[in-house]
């Protein structure tokens, strides 16, 4: 049924653990620190094995120091040295539901392509995508040796 879930947003059906992975966003939404924008966000992000890190946003009074829930929450896990990361859930309140913003997309890339992204608002909305859908061609590094060797400055297409 996860993996069914995973093809498309169009396919809304929702397993037991969407409900508890949703909860967690929910919850951990309301630990934000977004006293700038009013714009509480929470992520919980489920790995391979099982576990669940959270995340909600932090904001800062420059602005541009904040961090968004979706990165918090990658941070967290990569802290606690996991990160087969499957399926990530981002909860707001608002219609209809957030998807992750450009920078958090570039950073969840770097672990899981096939990521599976769930965005949900306090209504009960349920919008799903792939992580391949939301960013088709995210920065990847081109390898050092690879450039030295072809003397290529860009990446082939
Ligand atoms: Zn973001």
């Amino acid at each position: 049924m996860e993996r069914e879930a995973a093809k498309g947003k169009k396919l809304n059906r929702i397993t037991m653990k969407e409900i508890d992975l949703i909860k967690k966003a929910k919850a951990t939404r309301l630990k934000a620190y977004a006293p700038y924008s009013k714009f509480k966000v929470g992520a919980a992000l489920l790995t391979k094995s099982g576990k669940v890190y959270t995340g909600a946003n932090v904001e800062n009074s420059t602005y541009g120091l904040t961090v968004c829930a979706e990165r918090v929450a990658v941070f967290n896990a990569i802290n606690q040295g996991d990160k087969d990361f499957i399926k990530i859930i981002v909860a707001a309140d608002e219609n209809p539901p957030v998807t992750p913003c450009g920078a958090c997309r570039q950073v969840l890339s770097e672990f899981a392509r096939d990521l599976v992204v769930v965005c949900v608002n306090l209504k009960g909305k349920i919008d799903r995508y792939s992580l391949k859908e939301l960013l088709p061609e995210p920065f990847e590094k081109p390898s050092t040796e690879e450039k030295h060797r072809t003397g290529k400055k860009e990446k082939g297409r």
